[in-house]
């Protein structure tokens, strides 16, 4: 009897300890991560396969740039000078064409699978494994990232936010009372100027010590050069929209996407001199922005927000601005009751809006809830493409 228990806790313990066996690896949602650098990629089939964690080989190589080729049933990596290749009818992985006492790829049903830890050590990349957060980050020291105490933070986060709140879950660590809203928090973001409404919702959101997140055309900021610094001077975080705001052109390829996106970033490097790496995409990213696109955004390290709330400001006169107010007020309360502790809200820098602003902001401080500017060093995760990179 004893001796059962001491194989079943065995068993368990082992298993708590290495996570999922092949077997589990087919439910969909990842149980474990891979980062790079600051990043976490978003294979959604990280494989824990013989207490190894492997990942699909066309997508890791297509991450750390490694060739990829394929002649008689042989798959070749070229990297740095080596030669990593698999042989389909031995099932062996050979280095510079020696074979290697242990296969670092496998073939699950088709599809070729390589070791994480392997092939990032092998193209010149540090592997550190984040055990609480399940996720094996590879970095490179001569590349600036974060610590790995900072990184574990920072993907805790992520994947916190990631995760659908469940009714069921714990009560937040902070105890609340009933119906208190000062654990949300709401960022009013306004998008397209700058312009004179800019001034006018700038001068707002001081009138009540607030501070808002405005996501700037390059078009408009060549002739207000004034507005933006200001606006910077006053606290508020300033992303692009853009250069053109113009659908045709924005996304009329993959090359004029991230054109605009780096155009309209630098003006404000160049206007403020601060950190511009959040960006808003006109029109918001879905249906627009592609996976190349997506890709070249992760490349450049940016990160991308769509909204929660949509006031839908843009409709209405400014005899209608009550009508801003009452789709804020509703949005807030929709997403605030179904779990939603960080809620953006997209409005613009437009006369409609410009009125209905203090309505908003005293009902906001009215209801409790705490109102600020993006913060990069506490990012949070909002696009419509569900990616947790961005
Ligand atoms: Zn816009």
């Amino acid at each position: 009897m004893r001796r059962n228990m001491l194989t079943i806790c065995t068993v368990l313990i082992i298993s708590l300890i290495f996570g999922t066996t092949e077997g589990e690896a087919l439910a969909n949602k990842p149980t474990h991560y891979i980062g790079l650098h600051d990043r976490l990629l978003d294979f959604k089939d990280v494989r824990v396969i013989d207490n190894d964690m492997k990942i699909p080989l066309s997508e890791i190589t297509q991450v750390l740039y490694i060739p990829v080729e394929k002649q008689q049933g042989v798959t070749y990596l070229r990297k740095k000078g080596i030669v990593i290749s698999y042989d389909e009818s031995t099932k062996l992985t050979s280095k510079d064409g020696v074979e290697l006492s242990w296969s670092p790829i496998v073939d699950v049903d088709g599809t070729l699978y390589i070791s994480a830890k392997y092939i990032a050590r092998q193209t010149g990349f540090k592997v550190e494994y984040i055990q609480k957060m399940k996720t094996l980050r590879i970095f490179r020291d001569d590349y600036e990232h974060m610590s790995h105490a900072d990184y574990e933070k920072h993907i805790k986060q992520l994947l916190d936010k990631k995760q659908p709140a469940k009714p069921s879950a714990k009560p937040p660590t902070k105890p609340e009372k009933p119906g208190a809203k000062s654990a949300t928090t709401i960022y009013l973001t306004f998008d397209d100027g700058p312009n004179k409404f800019t001034t006018i919702n700038n001068a707002t959101l001081k009138k009540y010590n607030v501070h808002g997140t405005f996501f700037f055309l390059g078009k408009h900021m060549k002739n207000n050069e004034k507005i933006v610094k200001t606006v910077a001077s006053d606290g508020h975080y300033i992303g692009t929209h853009s250069m053109t705001h113009d659908k045709d052109k924005v996304y009329k390829s993959t090359k004029s996407f991230i054109d605009e996106m780096n155009e309209g970033t630098k003006l404000i490097n160049k206007m403020t001199g601060k950190d511009a790496k959040l960006i808003r995409v006109p029109y918001g990213s879905k249906p627009h922005v592609t996976p190349a696109m997506k890709k070249q955004l992760n490349q450049n390290n940016y990160k991308m927000w769509d909204w929660d709330v949509d006031s839908n400001d843009w409709k209405y006169t400014d005899k209608d601005a009550d009508k801003v107010v009452k789709n804020v007020r509703d949005g807030v309360n929709k997403a605030n009751k179904s779990g939603d502790r960080n809620i953006i809200v997209l409005l613009h820098d437009r006369s409609q809006t410009a009125k209905a602003l203090p309505e908003i902001i005293e009902w906001l401080q009215k209801e409790g809830y705490t109102i600020k500017t993006y913060e990069p060093e506490h990012h949070i995760i909002q696009n419509f493409l569900s990616d947790i990179t961005l």
